[in-house]
């Protein structure tokens, strides 16, 4: 362990445990993953689905994805959907838009831990890994707080025949974003899920003035909140189109990153 990070737990324990607390008893209900489609078949070009951000919202409030044609990323945060587009601006999406890939939830936190401490997103995962018993249960996690520093990526809108997504995320817009505040919203999945969604860690950002924001890569920040809210229960939508019908999800695709 290095020292940095020492400092980090020792200070979790003194300051962080104190804010500390656990919410028993959930509405089973609202204890579920939904996702449209499989991260295979976004991996493999297939950037058009059927179901739309006004049938997603009735899935959850929380969450992340990206939109028709791999037109930006999508957050959706308090019941709201926004995309960040391949400039990095943010804007709240319309019901009739649709999603070929996303992953909500209603969040409701399980659990609450604050750090003051200046931390980066390595020592971040390090420290939820920790906090949460075992790697085999998803959770849902939600971060505000002030950053330093964040970078986010974006990814362009595509046009028809779609170039497998490895070959979108080498050519993806990047993101400096210093001094704001803002959330994290995302998950820590299951590594046995890797076809499925993505594994270990995935989040998007947005700014608290929801301006900008994207999906997440690095960051520096303090006073951070940190909500976790474990998930026992997964829905997938698969899509009924051709495309997804069609495609030869049976090669290994990559890796998510
Ligand atoms: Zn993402």
């Amino acid at each position: 362990m290095n020292k940095l990070l020492h400092f980090i737990l020792i200070n979790l324990l003194l300051i962080g445990i104190g804010c500390h607390r656990t919410i028993p008893g959930s509405d089973s209900n609202h204890d579920s993953i939904y996702q449209v489609s499989i991260l295979d078949a976004l991996m493999a070009g297939v950037y058009d689905g059927e179901t739309s951000i006004e049938e997603l919202k009735t899935h959850g409030d929380f969450g992340l994805g990206t939109f028709n044609a791999l037109d930006g990323e999508m957050i959706v945060l308090g019941g709201e959907v926004y995309q960040i587009a391949a400039d990095g601006v943010a804007q709240r999406i319309d019901d009739h838009i649709q999603t070929p890939f996303a992953v909500v939830t209603f969040f409701t936190a399980d659990t609450i831990i604050s750090i003051k401490e200046s931390i980066d997103r390595h020592q971040l995962g390090n420290t939820i890994d920790r906090l949460l018993a075992g790697r085999n249960i998803p959770a849902a996690i939600k971060i505000t707080g002030d950053f330093s520093v964040i970078r986010t990526r974006s990814v362009p809108r595509q046009s028809r025949p779609y170039p497998p997504l490895l070959d979108v995320l080498n050519n993806q817009p990047e993101f400096i974003l210093e001094n704001v505040t803002g959330t994290i919203a995302g998950f820590r999945l299951p590594v046995y899920m890797k076809n499925i969604n993505a594994p270990n860690y995935h989040f998007h950002f947005i700014t608290d003035d929801k301006s900008a924001g994207g999906h997440l890569l690095d960051f520096t920040a303090r006073n951070l909140t940190i909500e976790i809210d474990t998930k026992h229960h997964i829905a997938i939508q698969l899509p009924y189109d051709d495309d997804f019908r069609d495609v030869n999800l049976e090669n290994d695709a990559g890796t998510y990153r």
